[in-house]
Parts: structure tokens; C-alpha cells; sequence
């Protein structure tokens, strides 16, 4: 019987960071590439890859500003192992969906990490490339194609229902 849980782990650059995905946080909901104007400015590069994972744990890790009520405790879902004390974090309040995102980075060497959602307190946004393996990511959706860099073609294995013009829920604008 399968009692045995999947672990992932991750990094920032300089190491200080590190998070774990533990259980059913391991399976991310989906993977997706987003081309945002907004991802784009948070990690400089044209896309971000990220893993949305169920969070389970510690929901108001980082909506609250107090490190000691962040839980390192859980042995499900996501936690950060090492270097919270360094993390810090931006509100991205110029969103699509109009409500703020908390965005994280480390304050050593800038890595983009996390991001946060209040329309889905229960979720975690990884910033994939951080992942410490990446190898086997594959992403399932596409958003926000309509800034997809000109040099940037269909990201591949993805559906048509799957890639979406705006954010995941929105349908593409008809005038
Ligand atoms: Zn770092
Ligand atoms: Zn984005």
C-alpha cells in the first residue's frame, strides 16, 4: 500500500532559500507557462514556468508579516525549510484579475520564488525553474498568449483548450 509520499524540493540561486513539497503537494494542480506582462517584469525573462501546488499548510504564510507564525512543522503540503528570514515579498496590486498577488523573492540573491493569491488562499505558485529538478516539469496550460514574446512559439504538449488567451478562467476578449 502506498503510504509513501513524494517529496520535491527547490531552491533560490544562492542556496539560502529552501522550500519542500510534500504529499499531494508534490502532484502539482497543473503546471502552466504564463506570459504576462507582470511575470515577465518579476523574473526579467519572457516567461515564467510555474507548479501550482496545494499549499495545505500555514495559510497565511507571508499575508502575515510575523516569520514566527510561519509553520516549518508540516510533513504535507508546502513548506519553507530554510532561509525565511530572507525572503521577502512585493504586492503586485496591477493585476489581471485585479486583486493583489504577493510575490517573493529572496533578499540575498533575488531569485523569484512564491507567489500568493487571495481568490485561492489554499494554493502556492512555484516559480518552476527553481524546482530542484526541472528536468521532468512539463507544463499543461499556457496563459496570458496574447504577450507571448513574437520569438516564442506554442509551448509544446499543450492542448488548444489548454492555452488561454488571457488568465486560465478568462475567455479571450470578442469586439
Ligand atoms: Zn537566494
Ligand atoms: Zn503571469
Amino acid at each position: 500500500m502506498s503510504t509513501e509520499t513524494s517529496t520535491k524540493t527547490g531552491s533560490c540561486l544562492c542556496g539560502k532559500i529552501k522550500y519542500r513539497l510534500e504529499g499531494h503537494a508534490a502532484t502539482p494542480i497543473y503546471n502552466t507557462v504564463c506570459h504576462c506582462l507582470n511575470c515577465r517584469k518579476w523574473l526579467g525573462s519572457a516567461f515564467l514556468t510555474a507548479s501550482i501546488c496545494s499549499k495545505n499548510v500555514s495559510q497565511a504564510i507571508l499575508l502575515n508579516t510575523n516569520p514566527s507564525q510561519y509553520s516549518h512543522k508540516a510533513t504535507q503540503g508546502f513548506s519553507i525549510t530554510e532561509g525565511e528570514d530572507v525572503l521577502r515579498r512585493y504586492v503586485d496590486d496591477k493585476t489581471g484579475s485585479g486583486k493583489p498577488l504577493t510575490r517573493t523573492f529572496c533578499g540575498t540573491c533575488g531569485s523569484s520564488l512564491f507567489a500568493f493569491t487571495p481568490l485561492r488562499e489554499d494554493i502556492v505558485s512555484v516559480a518552476a525553474g527553481t524546482l530542484d529538478d526541472f528536468e521532468s516539469w512539463e507544463p499543461a496550460r499556457e496563459q496570458w498568449c496574447i504577450h507571448r514574446a513574437d520569438f516564442v512559439e506554442n509551448v509544446r504538449g499543450i492542448s488548444e483548450e489548454s492555452r488561454h488567451a488571457m488568465n486560465v478562467q478568462a475567455k479571450p476578449a470578442k469586439d
